[in-house]
């Protein structure tokens, strides 16, 4: 799709080098996809006013039309450019708070933008970045930038150059390449309704900490079927390493009789769980540690180089130990339930059957 392999450039993330970054702006103001560094994951960057350019991020992708992107813009100049006025009351509030930062808000579009950017929902979801990077780039380029994750669909996000030239090497022009990203989870979506704010898909930012500002709940129940089935984005698999993944609750093992962890015993399994609380294994499966639960941001900083380092040929199974946490920790579950494309096992002995 592309003459060659995507150039690397590297820009300071303390200090971005002013010619560079315009170098990554003028590529993006000419149609090209640039996957660029935020403090989220990397993102797969094109001039969001230019339909033909959203429509090679989805192509390199292999994303599905259906499933939107979020605009990122500068500040609040930048944003009436793919979001109609006023912005309603709750986003504003929400705006003021946590921009710049890892928030998206879900608020009525332009309607000068392209279809292709909402997948033609009345709504876009818009972003205004804190990684200086990221938010150099965008001011010099002068446009709203449409940027999904750089990975491919359904896959695991990127949280370092490395990943995006993994999935993404030979479709997209440039990749700049600041290091690692700061939080390492996406963004937390967030839209509205007459009852308030209705977080989407949980992610760097809190429930809790939005729920100190506006009234807020999260999308679930069975209430919200409907919503949910009307919400782009919510396919159960997502986040996917290539091995066969399974998640399971805390305790399982924990809990496991000795003549259950012995009927468990195999080789090519590999156990993600937590420092803090490594359970002792079956014979032959291998732990990886996320991190300990006790210091929750680093496991979510680690969390998708951790799954794209188990996916290997030489493992067969990798099994994701949810953290059962509140805060972040509900934005790492569902990372992990959608890895193992929600099959979740709550017992020794379902985890027995699904290892057939
Ligand atoms: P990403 O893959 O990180 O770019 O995330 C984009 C996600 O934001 C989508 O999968 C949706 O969950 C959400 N999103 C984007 N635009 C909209 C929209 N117009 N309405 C609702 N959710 C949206
Ligand atoms: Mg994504």
């Amino acid at each position: 799709m592309t003459s060659g392999p995507a150039e690397v450039l590297p820009i300071s993330s303390d200090a971005p080098e002013p010619e560079l970054v315009e170098r990554a702006a003028a590529l993006l103001r000419t149609g090209k996809l640039v996957a660029i560094p935020t403090e989220t994951v990397y993102g797969l960057g094109c001039n969001a006013l230019d339909a033909a350019a959203v429509q090679r991020v989805f192509d390199a992708k292999e994303r599905p039309s259906s499933d939107p992107l979020i605009a990122h813009v500068d500040g609040p100049a930048m944003l009436v450019s793919v979001a109609a006025t006023p912005v309603p009351e709750s986003a504003r509030v929400l705006m003021d708070a946590f921009w710049p930062g890892p928030l998206t808000v879900v608020i009525p579009r332009h309607p000068d933008l392209p279809d292709a950017v909402t997948s033609g929902l009345p709504d876009v979801a818009v972003r205004c970045p804190a990684h200086p990077v990221a938010a150099a780039i965008i001011s010099a380029a002068g446009v709203p930038v449409a940027a999904p994750s750089a990975n491919r669909f359904s896959r695991v996000s990127p949280t370092s150059a490395a990943h995006v030239l993994t999935d993404l090497a030979d479709r997209i022009e440039m990749v700049v390449d600041s290091g690692r990203s700061v939080h390492g989870l996406e963004s937390t979506v967030v839209a509205f309704d007459a009852g308030g704010a209705i977080v989407l898909r949980h992610g760097a930012i809190p429930l809790e900490a939005i729920q100190e500002l506006v009234p807020a709940r999260a999308l679930g129940g069975d209430a919200d079927a409907d919503r949910v089935k009307a919400s782009p984005g919510h396919d159960e698999r997502h986040y996917s390493p290539r091995t066969a993944t399974l998640a399971v609750v805390p305790g399982v093992l924990a809990d496991a009789s000795a003549e259950q962890l012995a009927a468990l015993a195999r080789t090519g399994v590999r156990y993600a769980g937590y420092s803090n609380r490594a359970p002792e294994l079956p014979d032959g499966w291998d732990f990886e540690s996320l991190g300990s639960i006790d210091r929750i941001e680093t496991v979510a900083h680690d969390l998708y180089d951790a799954l794209r380092r188990m996916d290997r040929p030489d493992v067969d199974l990798i099994i994701l130990e949810l953290t059962g946490a509140d805060g972040l920790g509900r934005a790492i579950d569902d990372r992990l339930a959608r890895a193992a494309s929600s099959v979740v096992a709550l017992s020794p002995g379902e985890l027995s059957d699904r290892l057939g």
